[in-house]
């Protein structure tokens, strides 16, 4: 590939960014405005097949973002947080220089512009000399790699040891890492590190602003949307869960989630307690509610063995998604959309952690 076509293929990426990210804010600025949008259903070409979901709450939406694709507001203080609407990074400007908690990708160089827009008007100098990785994810941290080999970059101890498993480019493993807890001081700022054991993986951490009463914590809490599917993808489901409590000791009044495009309050962590709580009880109740006998009856005979557990775990999980859906429909965005792949690993979890196998259980 030539300079030229390097160039020009940078430009439409660029330019197909900066399309999407402009789509990304209209529900934004719509939802700012109190008005709907006409025509956001596609009537021909290859969306008209896809399927249609309930509208997304007004309060799920973030504030709206700038012409080149982001948004950078003050938490407090000489905290910051940077949001494309669908990820998000937190960072500390100080005497010495800016502490960055993440590099999402999708943010990519918009990072350095934020942090020079924020730096120009408090004075304060604008390179970043401290990069900190909430996990190994490349979604989040995956453009570490525009701050230089010069940035000291922090982290837990697992997630170096899986960057240098995955050996991106993009992901340099940390230089400085712990185990249980860490303090990191610059220019007269502090971040309290800890890891509080696996979550949604094994690596994942917690950072708080003690000066600004904030907490970042990615994957586990989705401010104003259900969690991710699968509950978050997590490694270690009843972890997942029980971070939640972890996060809500922490005496935070502000929480960057990682995801999407606005900051949580404590009502957020509160609320999707209750929906992991509600999903939870109801797939109990799916779980003892739903007769196997019809799916032993027609495949049994077949000696389809997956065709039994797909259709009767299918069943499960229909019944289990179907009230938690119609009671946070219009409360969390995306309650249509990952609700029941939330059910099913439940349902999954609830088997294998909990050792609440129903059919499948000790055979009598
Ligand atoms: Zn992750």
């Amino acid at each position: 590939m030539t300079d030229e076509s390097a160039e020009t293929s940078g430009t439409n990426r660029r330019t197909f960014l900066k399309r999407a990210s402009i789509a990304a804010a209209v529900p934004t600025a719509a939802a700012v405005l109190g008005a709907t949008l006409p025509g956001t259903a596609f009537a021909a070409g290859p969306a008209a097949g896809l399927p249609d979901y309930a509208p997304v709450p007004s309060g799920s939406f973030g504030p709206a973002l700038n012409e080149d694709g982001y948004f950078v507001g003050q938490i407090k203080g000489n905290l910051y947080w940077v949001t494309d609407g669908s990820y998000q990074a937190m960072f500390l400007t100080t005497r010495d220089g800016v502490v960055l908690v993440d590099a999402p990708p999708t943010i990519g160089h918009n990072l350095k512009r934020a942090i020079d827009k924020v730096t120009e008007a408090n004075g304060r100098p604008s390179t970043v000399t401290h990069l900190v990785y909430s996990h190994s994810h490349a979604d989040h941290i995956g453009a570490a790699s525009i701050f230089g080999k010069d940035v000291t970059i922090v982290g837990h101890g697992e997630t170096r040891r899986l960057l240098r498993l995955d050996g991106d480019v993009n992901r340099p493993a940390p230089s400085v890492t712990f185990t249980d807890r860490y303090t990191l001081r610059v220019g007269g700022e502090t971040l309290e590190l800890a890891h509080h054991g696996a979550n949604h993986s094994p690596d994942n951490i917690f950072i708080y602003a003690p000066a600004y009463a904030t907490l970042m914590v990615v994957d586990v809490i989705y401010p104003g949307w259900v969690p991710f599917r699968n509950l978050a993808v997590s490694v270690d489901i009843p972890a997942w869960i029980k971070a939640h409590d972890i996060a809500m000791k922490y005496p935070w009044t502000t929480l960057v989630g990682g995801h999407l495009g606005r900051l949580g309050v404590r009502a957020d962590g509160d609320l999707q307690k209750q929906y992991v709580n509600d999903l939870m009880a109801s797939t109990r109740a799916a779980s003892a509610s739903v007769d196997p006998t019809p799916y032993f009856e027609k495949y049994g005979p077949t000696g389809n063995g997956w065709a039994i557990t797909k259709t009767y775990f299918d069943a499960v999980t229909e019944e289990a998604a179907r009230p938690i859906i119609e009671k946070y429909i219009g409360l969390l965005g995306g309650a249509d959309v990952f609700t029941y792949d939330n059910a099913f690993t439940m349902y999954e979890s609830l088997r294998i952690d909990a050792g609440e196998l129903g059919p499948f259980g000790i055979k009598p």
